[in-house]
């Protein structure tokens, strides 16, 4: 069974989703930190990220795997070829760069049969942006995770200063706002709410009820 768990930037998708893989037992797939790992490249190769051409190639050629604990079917952390970038995916400048990168239908192409690989024949929660419209149209279960621009900002600022960096809330709110509009602007597979994706507003509610939600929503489909 497949559940995809879609949503805009700093909607809280990433620890509900594990959250709810861990409760299931399923395993779990981060398409956005596959992107993220792609862009990372491309900045630490100082890449103009508008060259379409040179990003698809950058796209087909990383090697993007993940890192597991032992005993743990959740990944702890994300690879390059045999480097870990699984702090540097989260910086500033990937935040920056990855909706440009992403954008590029030739990169898309190089990523979605990855993902499609991952996840076969395997109880999974996927996350992203386009996994119920189009990297899974049959998903068993669609949720569209969404909370109001301030909380995302609020959340997303939160982890920043948990990591170190410096940060200013309406900066963070900016960058954000910048990110989903790309996101949902492109041509290529935009975010957008699947017709048959369930809408969760995360607003005020604790990851807690909404991995609850999501787990009696995957219990109607036999999970
Ligand atoms: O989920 P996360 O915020 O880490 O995703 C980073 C970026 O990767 C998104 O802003 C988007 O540009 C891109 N992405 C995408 N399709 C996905 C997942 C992520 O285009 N399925």
């Amino acid at each position: 069974m497949i559940i995809a768990i879609d949503g805009p930037a700093a909607s809280g998708k990433s620890t509900v989703a594990r959250a709810v893989a861990r409760r299931l037992g399923f395993r779990y797939l981060d398409t956005g930190a596959m992107y993220r790992a792609v862009a990372a490249e491309a900045v630490r190769l100082g890449m103009p990220l508008e060259d379409a051409a040179l990003m698809t190639t950058l796209a087909e050629t990383t090697s993007v795997r993940f890192s597991y604990a032992e005993g743990d079917p959740i990944p702890a952390g994300v690879l390059v070829g045999s480097r870990d970038v699984t702090t540097e995916i989260r910086t500033p400048a990937v935040d920056a760069a990855v909706s440009l990168v992403a954008r590029i239908p030739g990169v898309r192409h190089a990523m979605v049969p990855q993902q499609r690989e991952f996840a076969l024949g395997s109880d999974i929660v996927v996350e992203g942006r386009d996994i119920g419209t189009v990297v899974f149209p049959d998903a068993a279960v669609k949720v569209y995770l969404t909370a109001t621009p301030e909380e995302r900002a609020r959340r997303r600022f939160g982890d920043r200063e948990a990591a170190g960096h410096e940060a200013e809330i309406a900066a963070v709110a900016a960058d954000i706002a910048h990110r989903d509009r790309i996101d949902s602007t492109r041509a290529a597979s935009p975010l957008a709410t699947a017709d048959d994706a369930h809408v969760i507003d995360t607003t005020g509610l604790t990851v807690d009820a909404v991995v609850e939600l999501i787990a009696a929503l995957a219990a109607e489909v036999g999970a």
